[in-house]
This record gives structure tokens, C-alpha cells and sequence, in this order.
């Protein structure tokens, strides 16, 4: 994504260039100082990145930011920088996180099919279809041709590449770090709206695939922009506590000590929390001054079992503060986060806090789903094939796929960003529903014939109303119809869904059943509107399936004229009724698009 750009190779338009200096001048200039050691802008993301993976070939990393410098030059970002600095900024944070050369080079290239003449097909001959569908993924539908959709359409569209490539995501945020960064020199309104929708959307979303080392700094930065005041206060806090470091040591040292005496092998280390993390505690716990307690990290070099030892170990020495121990090792977080926490009475009667894990655990709460790649496993297949597709983004990924219009795939993720959640067991597994969530959301859950046909529901053993909220860690059992036949009163079992579950389930999954079966059941009083929208979105879920988009209407004009029907819109009718089947569309719009081009 790019905040800056002008679109000027793009659309044909003029080049913005700086003012007095004239491009051949820039070149020579250019010329003259590459590639010694010192000015040699890719060398230190070689480094970087080689530190990390030091098998890499570093050529094709130069090969990708020539190529992207030729073809941004003469953009400037807002700040007057040449447009490369950002593109290599975004490079450099991937590296920083681990990530492999294959994402460096889309990080270099992820704005010029967006803003240059570079060609999605040039970029896929030049480096290969991986690098291609990276690109594709973080690359923004026009507005000009898409209009108000373009956003909500964009987001969907690399959820679905992510779905494919996790990458995608990791690219786009540290896109979005970089350009967080680089805020100050934007008007506060539109400051204040990137940040607002960073953390709407980009910060749950790296939450979610649990890279805590992006999301400390994005948290940071998101404070900075929002409320300077606030952050200036805790940044000062931080700055000057008296005694604070000492303090750490002291704790540290004698954890250390205890932890020999238990013969647990483990690293030990102060753990301070982060500004965002600090303000948020302070704010919720109504405390005047900032609020925050010592805290260390204890990383055992053993197997999870050291993890236990361990704390029986620091609990031996500081009696335990009631309440606050949670095992996220037994039952981890929803983004697959683990490690024990606690809280002790520490010298000089202080609160402290204790995070204890084993060095897995510590990589996978630091990196996430990134952790695949910085630390690559021994074996066959890429890091890609490897890295597991999260939870979170399959659960998306498949109401996704029953959501035709943009905007409420976009309002669904944005709530189901927003949700804490819970999890509960049902089926012998644990399934994770958003906080509020009832035992028909579940049951949705469990299947769509489940919820459709879902009867009773009983939560630890007991009988309870439908509309119920679930509880973190609740057993639930869910009776359909079915089950009905051998034992409840069939007759009296209502068909399918009823109308009232739409007022309190709170999964986007069972909205959207819900509302599918009610459409389905009852007689069609449809507008032509909705017929023009539904034919639309039903195109453009058939596209998907061959991993195509539609930019513009404009292939679809086309298509209809050449089809002999008066305007788009009763083609795309047509579509709705089935006169015409979306698949035929859709192979004479792939068609079209790929002859006429
Ligand atoms: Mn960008």
C-alpha cells in the first residue's frame, strides 16, 4: 500500500519530480556513487538478512531494488524522499522479522504494479509467480475504476491471497509500519484517519497471527499519532523511574539464583512492557499516574515440563499474588500464544510479574506465524508449504466465501477483528467463537446443517436457552432435529433456523447461514437493484474461483455488447436469473481480458 505515490507512471500522467533538479543530473549522480561499500543502499538489508539466513544468494535482492528504483524514479514520498526509500524501508522491516529472500523481493517490488508501468506479467517473468502473487496480493484496486468498493474489495482480496501465502499479510504490514512511521509529515486529519484505521484493522490483524514484535512498535506508533500527549507522558515515565533498573536486577539475579537451585536451566531477562501496553493499563485501571509493575521473562532451555519446575521454583521464593497465575501453556491463546503467567510479592513487597516459556514457545510469541521463516526447519518444502495456515484466517476465509458483497466481508472482519473471544469444547475439540457467542453461533460453528436444524443446546451438563452467552471454557452439546427423532418430540420441532436467532448470535458465519436460509425460504419480492448486485457478486465469486478480479466494469461492458444485451446491468440480471451461467461469463471475460489486452 502506498500512502505517497504519485500515480503518475501508471496513469500516464505527469511525473512529479523534484523541484531543480534535473533527472539526468539524479542519474549521473546515481551512477557515480553506486556500488561502493558505504553508499550502497541494499547492502545493509543483505546484511540484515544474511545475519539471520546466511545461505542467501544476496544478487537477486539487487537485481529486485534496481529494478524497483528504475521504475519509481522520479516519485517522491510526501516527505520529498526519493519514492525507493520506502520500498526498501518495508524490505528492511521483513528482514529485521526473519522472513526469507522470496518476501524481500516482493517487499522491494510490493508498489510498482501499483504505481509504475511494471506489469504484474512482467514481474512474474522476471521473478517468478511466488514473488507475483505476493505483489498481487498487497496491490489496491483502482478507485478510480472501482469507486467506494475499491477499499472493502482490496482488503478482501489480499485476506483471499493470504489465504494462499500468509506472506502477503507480513508485507502489507510492515507497508503499514513504514508509512506509520513516516506520518508526521501528513496533515493532522489525515493522520489521525491512518492510524484510526490501523488500528481498527492492521493491528488485530498482526495480533491475530501473533508477530508481537511488529505489533509492539505498530501499538506504539498508533498512540503517538492518537493521543501525543498520552504517549509523551508514559515515553517520560518510562524515561526517568528512579531505582527502576536496580530494581530488575536485583530480581533478575535472585530468579537466576533460584532457578540454579532447582536445577532448571533457563535464561532470564527484564521484560519491559511496551508504551501502548503501559497506557492501557494505566487508562483501565483508572490510575492517575502510569501504571506499571516490574516484569521478567524466564525462558527454560527444556521441554515445557521445565516450565512448571520453574515456577514452583520462583513461587518457592515470592508467595504467589491470588488469582493471577494462567496457564496459557494447558490452554493457549487463540493465536496460538503459549507460556505460564504469574504474579509475585517480589523484594521489597513489589508486584512483580513473571512470564515463563520454553524457547519454542518464546520464538512463537515473539514472531507468530513469521516464525516459520526465521527459524526454517530441516526437511523438504518451502517455509511456505510448511507454515500452517492460522485458524483465525480459515474461519474468515470461509464465510468469506459465503459473503457476496465487499462492504459486509469487510464489516464482518472488522467485527471479528474487534471481538475478544472465547473458546469452549464441543465435539471433543475447542472451538473459538467471539466473545457473546451462543450455543447457535456454535452450532453454526460445528457445520451449517447443524445450526439450521439446531434444537437445544446443554452447557456443562445442563439444559439452557438458545440465546445464552457462552462462557470461556464452557462444555457444550448441541441437539438438531435429528437427535430429535430418537427422543425429543418430533412433531413439534421446528424446521430449520428461526428468525429471532438474528438477534442475538454474534458470529458473522451464523448471520450470514441465517440470512442465506431465510433467503432461500421465502418468496422472492427481490428488486431489480438487488438482482443488478447479487449477478454481480455471483460474477465476481466465480472469478475468484480462477483467482481473477475484476479492476473495472469495463470487460464486463464489453462482454454484455458483445453478447447483444442493452447495458451491463441486464447482464448482470440475466446472471441472477440464470439465463446466462456465471461460469460462461466467466470464461468469456478471462477471455476477453487476456486477447484484447
Ligand atoms: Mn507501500
Amino acid at each position: 500500500m502506498d500512502l505517497d505515490a504519485g500515480r503518475g507512471a501508471a496513469m500516464g500522467g505527469a511525473l512529479p519530480t523534484r523541484p531543480g533538479e534535473l533527472p539526468l543530473a539524479r542519474r549521473l549522480r546515481s551512477l557515480l556513487s553506486w556500488p561502493t561499500a558505504d553508499t550502497d543502499p541494499v547492502s545493509h538489508l543483505v546484511r540484515t538478512h544474511r545475519t539471520i539466513h546466511p545461505g542467501t544468494e544476496p544478487s537477486v535482492l539487487r537485481r529486485a531494488y534496481t529494478i524497483a528504483d528504475n521504475m519509481h524514479r522520479g516519485q517522491f514520498r510526501k516527505s520529498g524522499e526519493p519514492y525507493i526509500t520506502h520500498p526498501l524501508a518495508v524490505a528492511q522491516i521483513c528482514a529485521e522479522i526473519g522472513m526469507d529472500a522470496t518476501t524481500l523481493v516482493a517487499a522491494l517490488l510490493h508498489d510498482t504494479v501499483e504505481d509504475t508501468r511494471y506489469t504484474l506479467q512482467a514481474l512474474a517473468e522476471d521473478f517468478g509467480r511466488e514473488v507475483a502473487h505476493l505483489v498481487d496480493g498487497v496491490t489496491k484496486f483502482d478507485k478510480a475504476f472501482y469507486g467506494k468498493a475499491a477499499e472493502a474489495e482490496t482488503i478482501r482480496k489480499m485476506i483471499v491471497a493470504a489465504g494462499k501465502d500468509v506472506r502477503v499479510l507480513i508485507i502489507k504490514l510492515a507497508d503499514r509500519l513504514h508509512n506509520m512511521r513516516t506520518l508526521g509529515v501528513r496533515s493532522a486529519a489525515s493522520r489521525e484517519r491512518i492510524a484510526r484505521k490501523t488500528q481498527e484493522v492492521l493491528v488485530p490483524l498482526c495480533d491475530r497471527l501473533g508477530i508481537q514484535t511488529l505489533k509492539r512498535e505498530l501499538d506504539d506508533v498508533v498512540l503517538l499519532h492518537l493521543e501525543p500527549d498520552e504517549h509523551a507522558r508514559i515515553a517520560r515515565h518510562v524515561h526517568d523511574r528512579p531505582g527502576w533498573d536496580a530494581y530488575l536486577d536485583e530480581v533478575v539475579t535472585r530468579a537466576k539464583s533460584a532457578l540454579r537451585r532447582s536445577r532448571v536451566d533457563a535464561v532470564v531477562t527484564a521484560r519491559p512492557r511496551h508504551l501502548y501496553s503501559i497506557w492501557k493499563d494505566t487508562v483501565a485501571g483508572g490510575h492517575a499516574a502510569p501504571f506499571d509493575l516490574p516484569r521478567i521473562a524466564i525462558v527454560v532451555d527444556g521441554p515445557a515440563t521445565d516450565c512448571y519446575a520453574a515456577l514452583g521454583a520462583i513461587h518457592g521464593v515470592w508467595r504467589p499474588v491470588p488469582g493471577r497465575f494462567k496457564d496459557f501453556i494447558a490452554s493457549p491463546k487463540n493465536n496460538l500464544y503459549r507460556s505460564l503467567h504469574t504474579s509475585v510479592c517480589g523484594p521489597k513487597d513489589r508486584t512483580v510479574e513473571v512470564l515463563i516459556r520454553t524457547e519454542e514457545m518464546h520464538r512463537s510469541a515473539e514472531y507468530g506465524v513469521a516464525a516459520d521463516f526465521r527459524f526454517p526447519r530441516s526437511g523438504g518444502g518451502t517455509a511456505a508449504a510448511r507454515s500452517e495456515q492460522p485458524d483465525w484466517l480459515r474461519r474468515v476465509l470461509d464465510w468469506e466465501q459465503d459473503t457476496a458483497d465487499p462492504a459486509q466481508f469487510l464489516e464482518s472482519l472488522r467485527c471479528d477483528l474487534a471481538e475478544t473471544q472465547v473458546q469452549v469444547f464441543a465435539d471433543g475439540r475447542q472451538v473459538v467463537l467471539p466473545a457473546g457467542a451462543t450455543p447457535v453461533d456454535l452450532a453454526y460453528e460445528l457445520g451449517t446443517e447443524r445450526g439450521d436444524h439446531c434444537l437445544a443446546a446443554q452447557v456443562n451438563g445442563r439444559l439452557v436457552p438458545l440465546s445464552s452467552e457462552l462462557d470461556e471454557g464452557d462444555v457444550v452439546e448441541i441437539f438438531t432435529e435429528t437427535d430429535a427423532a430418537d427422543g425429543f418430540d418430533a412433531d413439534v420441532a421446528p424446521r430449520g433456523p428461526r428468525r429471532e436467532w438474528l438477534g442475538f448470535v454474534k458470529s458473522p458465519q451464523a448471520q450470514m447461514q441465517i440470512s442465506r436460509w431465510f433467503a432461500d425460504h421465502t418468496e422472492p419480492g427481490i428488486s431489480i437493484a438487488d438482482k443488478v448486485r447479487l449477478g454481480r457478486a455471483t460474477v465476481g465469486l466465480a472469478l475468484r474461483k480462477h483467482d481473477r478480479g475484476l479492476a473495472s466494469d469495463l470487460p464486463l461492458l464489453r462482454l454484455s455488447e458483445e453478447l447483444g444485451y442493452p447495458d451491463l446491468e441486464t447482464l448482470l440480471v440475466a446472471v441472477f436469473d440464470r439465463v446466462i451461467e456465471p461460469d460462461t461469463v466467466v470464461r468469456q471475460l478471462i477471455d476477453l481480458v487476456d486477447h484484447r489486452q
